[in-house]
């Protein structure tokens, strides 16, 4: 999501946030309006229930005061105390503004304004009895009692309470009615705070997750700004480096800690001639020949567990195996690189075929002017050697001319001067063997500077300096030297010159063969000595070269000159080895070089 999409969502989460507040407040506004309204009915309708009270207590009150004025005129007729007069007063003032309140009350119930109409004439009539007794009672004692049974028999007070307990019945159901009402009332307020306190909850919870997720939105955009720019950042950084790695002329090869590649550069396919789906995932060992191919795992397990490094870090120049099975002479250089803990390998790859092109031109160029000049040593020695001999044989030839003269024309006595030309014939020809004998001194003898050297960097470099023309006959080298004996004493130019003959007379025996195949093995021979064998799977030595194969000027090609093993052998000699030829068994030719190895004295130093 980019930083825009990111301000977007975040524009609609506030939209939704903002109406969940105005739908928040609206909600707010109508539980308070409802619970308000609420109260002002359980305060209209608790005061429905005291106005209830009211009428009762006054109802009780008017039965009371009829039954005290009752009282108070019986107690007068028995005992004609004044003060029973005063209570029958002080009943009437009660009862009528007991009658009065009541009418107040009631007013606005029209059946109970009816019922207590009714009553202020039934209880006047009942004062109006008692008034009557009262009065009759001081001086008339019987009158009174006549009115006594009169009233009684009327009835009022009986009267008067059946109508109260009417009124109380109708007010006792209205207060339930309101009792009830004043329930339901209490329960929808409990119901409502309830709900607004929960709503009060919710709403704080809702604006302290509203305030967190406006933090966290601040906080994801800066966030996501940051990740924006850095991944700005890394996208240049990565067209540079694929900038830099497709106009770099080497090759690179990624591989992982189990030696499978991982990436195949566009430089690496033209070099090695594989498509990145035919290679990535395989064993990197697929572009190296053999002996290194199968030595490759066990090189990179090494470096792994012991952090012994041969190429890794160091770099060097190693044979290629391009698809088509050719090879081809390379410089590499290894990286290591940790990706999330785990090694990877980088290898930039630098074809040197050119190079050693040029080299081959190069030490070609100084092979032909180094056999020109041995002709023209050869030359020299020739005419200086006809020179020497010249005279001997010149002389010989005279002295035995002679010799034959003297014997003709003096006949069997000139024995003395015959034998005299005779001995000066014989002194010449000594003469010639000496010259020739110190020719033979002179060639063998020869210059060397043999030091301690390795066999297999030796073989190595011999390999690389014909690899080229390998490469364009399509031969298979297979190197399996022994490396426990790996010094020796030589001299490395005269050795590398037999290697490098052996090796171009073992390719040029394979021209035009089906298996073309040269394997460079060594062994030891005996304590002291080390052979290395050059296989080649030719039509091995004709036989008519078996008798001169290592005589100088011995040769079966056109352009050859047929001195090459006979120095070869020479060299062998003055490094106290030497050179032999065997057919081999397998068909082709072998040459087999012994040399000394170096003691372990010399090894050491
Ligand atoms: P040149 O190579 O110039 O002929 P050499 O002395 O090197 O001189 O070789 C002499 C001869 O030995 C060659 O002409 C060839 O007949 C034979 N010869 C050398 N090496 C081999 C080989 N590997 N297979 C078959 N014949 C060989």
């Amino acid at each position: 999501m980019g930083a825009d999409q990111a301000t977007e969502a975040a524009g609609g989460k506030r939209g939704t946030v903002a109406s969940g507040i105005v739908l928040a407040v609206f909600l707010g506004i109508a539980l308070l309006y409802s619970l308000g309204y609420n109260v002002k009915q359980m305060r209209d309708e608790a005061a429905w229930v005291d106005h209830s009270i009211d009428v009762l207590q006054n109802l009780s009150l008017v039965e009371q005061m009829v039954l005290r004025a009752e009282s108070a005129e019986r107690g007068y007729l028995v005992t004609a105390d004044a003060a029973q007069l005063e209570r029958v007063d002080f009943a009437r003032k009660e009862l009528l503004t007991l009658l009065d309140q009541l009418e107040r009350l009631v007013a606005d119930n029209p059946e109970q304004a009816q019922r207590a109409q009714e009553l202020r004439p039934l209880v006047e009539a009942r004062m109006t009895e008692i008034d009557a007794i009262v009065a009759a009672g001081t001086t008339d004692r019987q009158a009174a009692e006549a009115l006594v049974r009169e009233a009684d028999a009327q009835q009022m007070t009986a009267r008067v309470q059946d109508l109260a307990g009417i009124l109380r019945r109708a007010e006792l159901q209205l207060l339930a009615e309101r009792r009830d009402r004043v329930d339901e009332v209490t329960f929808l307020l409990t119901i409502g705070s309830a709900v607004i306190s929960i709503f009060a909850l919710f709403s704080a919870g809702f604006g302290v997750l509203a305030f967190q997720r406006r933090k966290a939105v601040a906080v994801l955009q800066k966030v996501n700004t940051q990740l924006a720019h850095d991944r700005g950042v890394l996208k240049d950084r990565e067209s540079e480096l694929s900038a830099i790695l497709t106009t770099v002329p080497d090759a690179m090869v990624i591989i992982d800690r189990k030696a499978a590649i991982i990436s195949f550069s566009a430089a690496a396919q033209k070099l090695f001639g594989y498509r990145p789906e035919d290679i990535v995932g395989k064993n990197v060992s697929l572009l190296m020949p053999e002996p290194f191919r199968s030595q490759h795992d066990g090189y990179l397990a090494r470096y792994l567990s012991s952090g012994q490094a041969r190429i890794i870090g160091i770099g060097r120049e190693v044979i290629g195996l391009r698809k088509d099975d050719t090879t081809f002479p390379m410089e590499l250089s290894v990286g290591e690189a940790k990706v999330h803990g785990e090694s990877e390998f980088v290898g930039f790859i630098r074809d040197l075929t050119e190079r050693k092109e040029r080299e081959r031109q190069l030490q070609e160029s100084q092979d032909q002017l180094f056999q020109v000049s041995r002709l023209s040593t050869l030359g020299e020695m020739a005419s200086a050697l006809a020179h020497e001999l010249n005279q001997p044989l010149g002389a010989l030839t005279n002295y035995l001319n002679a010799a034959k003269r003297t014997l003709q024309n003096n006949g069997v006595e000139a024995v003395t001067r015959v034998t005299e030309l005779m001995d000066k014939a014989v002194e010449q020809g000594l003469r010639a063997g000496a010259v020739i004998r110190r020719l033979r001194e002179f060639i063998a003898k020869g210059e060397t500077d043999q030091t301690r050297g390795s066999l297999k960097a030796l073989v190595q470099e011999s390999l690389t300096l014909v690899l080229l023309t390998v490469k364009d006959k399509g031969v298979r080298i297979d190197v399996r030297l022994d490396p426990t004996f790996d010094l020796v004493i030589m001299d490395k130019v005269q050795i590398q010159q037999v290697i490098v003959n052996l090796l171009r007379n073992a390719i040029e025996a394979l021209d035009g063969r089906d298996l073309r195949e040269i394997t460079v093995a060594s062994e030891p021979e005996g304590e002291r000595h080390i052979a290395i064998e050059v296989r080649d799977t030719g039509p091995g030595v004709a036989p008519e070269m078996l008798e001169r194969l290592f005589q100088p000027f011995a040769t079966t090609k056109q352009e050859g000159m047929g001195i090459g093993l006979s120095i070869c052998r020479k060299i062998a000699e003055s490094h106290g080895g030497r050179l032999t030829y065997h057919p081999n068994p397998r068909g082709g030719a072998v040459f087999r070089l012994t040399l000394i190895l170096a003691t372990p004295d010399q090894a050491a130093a």
